[in-house]
């Protein structure tokens, strides 16, 4: 069982340090806050509205960003919280704020945007408690939506994970599980370095063209229809066939668990980048490593957004934020990358490794170990 497949009955040295559970019935509020570790600094995660998020899932967020800050070398601890809603209800605001108001006395965890909220949430809440990331530009935020900050930072990872697995991002092919701010803007960042898009799927369906996808036209198409399956781009297929088709690199960017030991097997792709948090089963990641398939772990790949948002957080700008991102991402890849060859570790195991010794040297010197 890996950290992040964790439930919140596995506690352990690292955590969860606070797990605390909101209700306000004059609102209607019912939330959950979890704040995982704190050694390294205040928890940042984000907020995920969902109509059946769960405690358990909250955690094991909660403890994917304990790692992700971890490795990324910020002076953050990991939390996550979920408002247990529909993020299309007429009283999203009302929540929201309600939220803000029940988690003013946590002042050890930041919010920032997550599935369901986003930047209109995020300046709520730091209208009422003055601490969130994932601000609008005008209250001093990075919108790291609309530059991609994720996305880069997982070009960045497949551009040094292409030199251990032998694949050259010139000519790459790409296929790209849900097209969305990650997904896109990493078929943009990957095709300005000389890779192919040649399938993208999304709720609605998924594309599939050999010869490639121009990635703007998709965007556009994405915009303006609401999905990316339309033939005028190639074959339209299911979302579950993208995962066999004939590619060198693939990017889960949607949902959890989407990777799993029924179609492990038949992913033909040599590298795999996870955009997505927990994309991939335990079991799934095993296979994968035996046959040789380089994965780049979620909280390696896809830190983009929190560096952004912790740049954003301490006053920094949009050029330091990417300066940040590529530096960070690179060296940890190939960190990753190199303890899993050299100790024979599956990627994500070495990931574990590398995050969990800079919480326990955090823990130590604050005298908590
Ligand atoms: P998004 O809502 O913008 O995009 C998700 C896309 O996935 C949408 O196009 C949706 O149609 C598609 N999708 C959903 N279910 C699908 C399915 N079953 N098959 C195919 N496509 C499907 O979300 P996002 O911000 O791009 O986040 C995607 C994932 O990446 C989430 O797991 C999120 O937690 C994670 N993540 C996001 C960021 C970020 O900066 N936005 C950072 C780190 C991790």
């Amino acid at each position: 069982m890996s950290a992040t497949q964790r439930s919140l009955n596995d506690y352990d040295q690292f955590g969860p340090s606070k797990v605390v559970q909101l209700f306000d019935p004059h609102s209607g509020l019912r939330g959950i806050v979890v704040i995982d570790n704190v050694a390294c600094g205040p928890a940042i995660g984000g907020v995920r509205m969902a109509v059946d998020v769960s405690t358990d899932e909250v955690f094991r967020l909660a403890r994917a960003m304990t790692l992700k800050n971890a490795a990324a070398g910020l002076a953050h601890g990991g939390g996550k919280a979920g408002i247990v809603a529909d993020p299309k209800a007429a009283d999203k605001p009302t929540l929201i704020r309600a939220f803000a108001r029940a988690i003013r006395s946590l002042d050890e965890y930041i919010p920032g945007p997550d599935m369901g909220t986003d930047e209109r949430c995020m300046a709520t809440i730091y209208d009422e408690i003055d601490r969130a990331v994932g601000l609008p530009r005008v209250l001093g935020g990075i919108p790291l939506d609309e530059i991609g900050a994720t996305g880069f930072g997982l070009a960045e990872a497949a551009e040094v994970a292409g030199e251990f697995c032998g694949v050259s991002l010139r000519g790459a092919r790409v296929a790209i599980e849900g097209f969305g701010n990650v997904g896109r803007h990493a078929a943009r960042f990957l095709a300005e370095r000389g890779a192919l898009l040649v399938a993208a799927s999304d709720t609605g369906g998924a594309i599939y063209n050999r010869n490639g996808i121009d990635v703007a036209r998709l965007s556009e198409e994405k915009q303006r229809t609401g999905s990316v399956a339309s033939a005028a781009f190639g074959q339209t297929l299911s979302p579950a066939e993208l995962f066999g088709l004939d590619c060198d690199i693939l990017i889960p960017a949607a949902r959890p668990d989407c990777i799993h030991r029924d179609n492990a097997t038949a992913i033909k792709a040599r590298l795999i980048l996870q955009g997505a948090n927990i994309p991939a089963t335990a079991e799934a990641e095993s296979m994968l490593h035996e046959r040789g398939v380089c994965v780049v772990p979620d909280f390696i790949a896809n830190a983009g957004g929190v560096i952004c948002a912790a740049v954003e957080y301490h006053g920094g700008t949009q050029e330091q934020a990417v300066a940040r991102i590529a530096e960070q991402i690179r060296c940890n890849t190939r960190e990753v990358l190199r303890r899993s060859r050299d100790e024979r570790l599956t990627p994500r195991a070495a990931a574990v490794e590398l995050a969990t010794e800079r919480v326990a040297a955090a823990m130590r010197y604050r005298g908590r170990s």
